[in-house]
């Protein structure tokens, strides 16, 4: 990753007492391949780098750094500031708030309308109501319905009506009718951008006048992402960009050219197809991304989010104790399936998500872990130690599974226990982190 590179470029430097023009370039052609390999676009690398080449030449190489990390911070500052500094908010003034989506079809916006209705009511205690606005395909509008049945909010629709914006009205007037304090209206997207697709948001637009309209984008669409976010943003002067789909392979190099050139946050991230699969967008996380440090942050955070907090202070009383057994191991598997799609998760740790792009893992995993667990006597869960031969025997084939694989998962199971000390720890680790900016 450019990390590695940095410094390999940098050993030359060892020992020097400044970063000067001629060692600094060799380490500029670099950081340019780094950014173009990670989908930024030519003109956002060619500045950037000019800007890190201003900051990094003449500073002094202090004898506790070396050079290579001193430049990666330097790198990795600029990519965070670049990007928008902090995280910023989603306007939600006006009774009712309105929000508006615009994007290409399939970049995600029905998806995200979804996560942010059931954000916005999970998180912020509002009463969203979600307008299908998109007239060409009843299939876009049973989608929406069947998200807001999953996340128990409003779904507005007309069937039939052909003009969006009196669709958008109607829903506003409904929305006032039954108290809902939040409107997000999910448009129509085409697979380019066409004159009739832009007129018609614009419209929308101009009618229901948005506290924050929310421009959709693929992170997956690499370089195009660019051109689009310019034309939509020339039309809709947009408020925020949200960059969805950065649970698969792309390093979220769109981020950082889409920032630079329509100059608008980024507010969200998508994470994956769940309807809770919704991050914050934070620049400096981003930035370890694109150098290739992996979303660790992101990560911890999710994972402590989906965490029970009383769940876990009986099992630290329990692990204090030494008393963790199956029933607990039981109860965690199903903490970790709570926490979402195991690709989406994977994805996020360093060097993982590539590594399990192939494996078709998902929740199914667990299943003979299960399948053996339940198959213990409640005896034999929280005594673990009397599980002898012949128990495990009778466990294997009341799973329908094997003696192999109830030795293994008791193996595991042993060193869990053990583990269970440095995950405490970890947890302790991981609120500092959500603490940070
Ligand atoms: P729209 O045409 O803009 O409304 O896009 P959709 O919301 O229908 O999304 C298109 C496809 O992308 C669907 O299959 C979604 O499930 C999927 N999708 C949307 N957001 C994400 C995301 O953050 N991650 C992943 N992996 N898939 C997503
Ligand atoms: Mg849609």
């Amino acid at each position: 990753n450019l990390s590695d590179r940095l410094d390999r470029s940098f050993k030359l430097l060892k020992g020097e007492g400044k970063i000067t023009e001629i060692n600094v370039a060799e380490t500029l052609k670099d950081v340019r391949r780094a950014l173009l390999d990670a989908d930024v676009n030519f003109k956002t690398a060619k500045q950037f780098t000019e800007t890190v080449k201003e900051k990094a030449l003449g500073q002094n190489v202090l004898t506790a750094v070396k050079p290579g990390q001193l430049m990666v911070k330097i790198v990795h500052d600029e990519l965070a500031e670049l990007m928008g500094g902090t995280a910023v908010d989603i306007s939600l003034d006006g009774n009712p708030a309105i929000i508006l989506m615009a994007g290409l079809q399939g970049s995600g916006k029905t998806t995200f309308s979804g996560k942010l209705a059931n954000l916005l009511k999970t998180k912020k205690g509002k009463k969203p109501l979600l307008v299908a606005d998109d007239i060409y395909r009843p299939a876009a509008i049973e989608q929406l319905r069947i998200l807001g049945t999953q996340i128990d909010v409003p779904v507005y629709s007309e069937d039939g009506n052909k003009n969006p914006v009196e669709i958008a009205l109607n829903a506003i007037k409904q929305a006032k009718a039954n108290g809902n304090d939040v409107v997000i209206i999910d448009t129509a997207g085409r697979l380019a951008i066409d004159e009739a697709m832009m007129n018609e948001i614009a419209a929308i637009k101009t009618a229901v006048k948005p506290s924050e309209i929310l421009f959709v984008v693929d992170s997956m669409t690499g370089q195009d992402a660019v051109n689009t976010a310019k034309e939509f943003n020339d039309r809709l002067n947009f408020d925020g960009v949200i960059l969805t789909k950065l649970d698969g392979d792309t390093r979220g190099g769109a981020a950082l050219s889409i920032r630079s050139i329509v100059n608008k946050p980024i507010k969200f991230v998508g994470m994956g197809e769940k309807m809770d699969a919704l991050d914050i967008f934070h620049p400096e996380r981003m930035a370890d991304r694109i150098l290739g440090m992996g979303d660790i942050v992101s990560l911890v955070e999710r994972a402590q989010e989906q965490y029970d907090e009383e769940e876990a202070r009986r099992l630290q009383k329990k692990i204090a104790k030494n008393q963790f057994d199956f029933n607990d191991f039981l109860s965690q598997i199903h903490q970790i399936k709570k926490m979402g799609n195991l690709k989406d998760l994977a994805a996020m740790i360093p060097g993982v998500g590539k590594a399990m792009k192939d494996i078709d893992i998902d929740d199914n995993a667990f299943k003979s872990i299960e399948a053996i667990i339940y198959s213990m006597s409640p005896k034999e869960r929280v005594s673990p130690e009397i599980l002898n031969g012949s128990r495990r025997q009778r466990i294997a084939k009341g799973s329908g599974t094997s003696i192999q694989e109830v030795n293994k998962l008791i193996k595991q199971f042993d060193e869990t226990r053990k583990m269970m000390k440095m995950m405490t720890q970890m947890k302790g680790a991981g609120k500092l982190m959500s603490k940070m900016p």
